[in-house]
């Protein structure tokens, strides 16, 4: 930290990465008034799936974190991510200490990734394995773009849509693995069930996700 950083907070003052206030200082990332009154979960959020063992987010996705997760997802706004990261590693420790061997994401493909210019997810997993003294590593492949997901319909539009999209990357790596899966957002659960279920293919051993937000039931 030090002269630097505060002459760039002069320069560009930081702001609360979910109601963009000013903040006093960068380190700070979430406002007070945030921190009393965001949508945080109880217990976890913990959300069961098909093939993962359990989700947990911190946050429901409405107002200021639907906003925030926007900016961050499709405007740019990488920064987000060590805010993020924060809270998803604080959450991971309170409810998945001890449950896991590897931190991984759910990746983009790769014409989504050129068009965008990032992977929001692999941002969001390094910068909460950073948090928890961790590392994260790749263990999946999008090859193919499926049809925009917003535009689909129905659950099982959506899980039809992107069944078979995804191919693990390196099995050797994941083999007789527990993996915890890092994701941006959590709706219905299809996109980390279809991760999980090539994972699992793949040999991996159990797999548990975590997402900043999910949506209620
Ligand atoms: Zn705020």
């Amino acid at each position: 930290m030090g002269a630097f950083s505060t002459f760039l907070d002069i320069l560009f003052p930081p702001r609360c990465v979910f109601c963009r206030k000013f903040l006093r200082s960068s380190r700070q990332m979430i406002c007070d008034d945030c921190l009393h009154t965001l949508p945080f979960t109880t217990d976890g959020g913990k959300k069961n799936g098909e093939f993962f063992s359990v989700c947990i987010a911190p946050l429901y996705y409405d107002g200021d974190v639907r906003e925030s997760l926007h900016r961050f997802k499709f405007k740019g706004a990488t920064g987000y991510s060590k805010a993020y990261g924060k809270l998803l590693a604080d959450c991971i420790k309170e409810h998945l200490s001890g449950r896991y061997d590897l931190i991984s994401w759910v990746p983009l493909s790769r014409n989504r990734l050129n068009e965008r210019g990032y992977d929001q997810s692999m941002l969001l997993a390094l910068s909460t394995a950073l948090e928890l003294d961790d590392v994260a590593v790749s263990t999946l492949e999008k090859p193919l773009e499926a049809e925009k997901q917003s535009l689909m319909g129905s659950a099982e539009k959506r899980r039809a849509n992107i069944s078979g999209a995804y191919r693990a990357s390196d099995p050797v790596l994941i083999n007789g693995k527990r993996i915890l899966l890092i994701d941006d957002i959590v709706t219905t659960g299809s996109t980390l069930s279809e991760c999980a279920k090539t994972l699992l293919t793949a040999g991996a051993s159990e797999i548990l996700c975590a997402a900043v937000a999910r949506t209620r039931d």
